[in-house]
């Protein structure tokens, strides 16, 4: 067990910046996964935590050792990569063993040892098979065993479920949520997948393009995204957004209004261009909306396509006069993406009227991305600016 403190590193190649002045601090049994899309840094940035690379700028501290320049066998850390490299012609025990056997450690040590971690991974009765013998993820197993027997300070683990298939992933996500409560150790997880980061860590620390953008609890990157680029990577599918201005009443979008409560005006200003942010399960048929304490007014839309996922049914909308561009999520400008119950009746190709939940609106400046407040706690406003969010579209709910 240890924490581990990165301080300014940085990594320069040639023509790009790997990681950009990254700072973290974790803590002793700390679960903390790196995610971020390909390239962003995060393998690097792990590297550097296991020796493999060599930081430009900065240090690495774990407990409290300075290991900046220290190989990575007196790092007291162990890897586990996506691809997992197991001796085929060894068996289970040998494979597991093979570091403590290069390390001179007598049979009744590496015994103890090997029985103990293949106990954890559930690999009883095993340790006479042959790599070939066995499923993927046992062969992980095998893997994070031989991690485990060398009893590290710190788990470095780089993908590790990447080449299982969808259901053996998310089992094998329980399995080390499991190792983790039990071996209580320091884990840094490196991942481009945002599910798996949100279901195991405890923290997460979010890269964009080598830069550190927020590193919090899963629930609060969800809820309280610091920015716009981690309010559109955590969560799937991705929050809703749209562009508009600040007038001195609220929010004004090409395709409706919202007015603001006094403590939201005063949090903007009259003029700033923002983004607005909403997740598809925080967008509400008229219908549904009744438990809503802060709907917004009512938006007219008609249904486009409908995606029934078995629990649930994601209706995308379009708004206004129904032209939407698309992006890369298959949403652009005047379409909107709501998730709803699967024994809703809405069908393709009708006109509707949704409200948005306004404690789940989020804004963001447009030009720095930062968010300005997440929420609007409520629209009892002075008394000319009620009605104003009906815009063209509709009455109170
Ligand atoms: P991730 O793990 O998030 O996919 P990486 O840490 O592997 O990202 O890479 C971050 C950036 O650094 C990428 O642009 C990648 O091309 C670059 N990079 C990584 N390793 C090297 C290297 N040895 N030489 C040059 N550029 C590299």
């Amino acid at each position: 067990m240890a924490q581990v403190k990165l301080e300014h590193i940085t990594k320069r190649y040639e023509d790009v910046t790997a990681v950009d002045d990254i700072n973290l601090d974790l803590q002793d049994g700390e679960f903390i996964c790196l995610v971020g899309p390909s390239g962003c840094g995060k393998s690097t940035t792990m590297e550097m935590v296991a020796g493999l690379t060599k930081p430009s700028e900065g240090t690495v501290h774990i407990g409290d050792r300075d290991v900046t320049t220290l190989p990575p066998k007196d790092r007291g850390v162990a890897m586990v990569f996506q691809n997992i490299a197991l001796f085929p012609h060894m068996d289970v025990y040998d494979n597991i063993s093979f570091g403590l056997q290069l390390r001179d450690y007598d049979k009744e040590e590496t015994d103890r040892r090997v029985e103990k971690a293949s106990d954890i991974v559930q690999l009883e009765g095993m340790l006479d098979r042959m790599p070939d013998e066995m499923s993927g993820g046992q062969r992980q197993r095998v893997a994070i065993a031989r991690a485990i027997v060398r009893e590290p300070d710190v788990f470095l683990m780089d993908e590790p479920l990447a080449n299982l298939d969808a259901k053996l992933r998310v089992h094998m996500r329980t399995e080390l949520q499991r190792l983790h409560k039990e071996l209580d150790t320091t884990i840094i997880y490196v991942t481009h997948d945002q599910a798996e980061a949100m279901t195991m860590a405890d923290r997460i620390a979010v890269l964009d393009a080598g830069e550190l953008q927020q590193i919090d609890p899963p629930l609060t990157c969800y809820n309280e995204p610091s920015n716009l680029f981690v309010a559109g990577f955590i969560g799937s599918p991705s929050m809703n957004f749209m562009s508009g201005s600040i007038t001195e009443s609220g929010l004004e979008t090409e395709y409706f209004d919202l007015d603001f409560d006094p403590a939201t005006v005063d949090s903007v200003a009259t003029g700033q261009n923002v983004t607005m942010g909403i997740r598809p399960e925080d967008v509400y048929p008229v219908e549904t909306a009744g438990a809503l304490p802060e709907p917004t007014k009512r938006i007219g839309a008609t249904t486009d396509v409908l995606e029934p996922m078995g629990d649930e049914i994601f209706v995308y909308l379009l708004l206004g006069d129904g032209e939407a561009s698309m992006d890369m999520e298959g949403r652009g400008a005047g379409q909107l993406l709501m998730s709803v119950d699967p024994d809703s009746d809405i069908r393709g190709e009708e006109t509707i009227e949704v409200v948005l939940d306004r404690s789940k609106i989020h804004l963001f400046d447009s030009s720095s991305g930062e968010a300005i407040l997440h929420g609007m706690p409520s629209r009892q406003v002075a008394g000319e600016r009620t009605g104003r969010e009906t815009g063209e579209t509709g009455g109170d709910v």
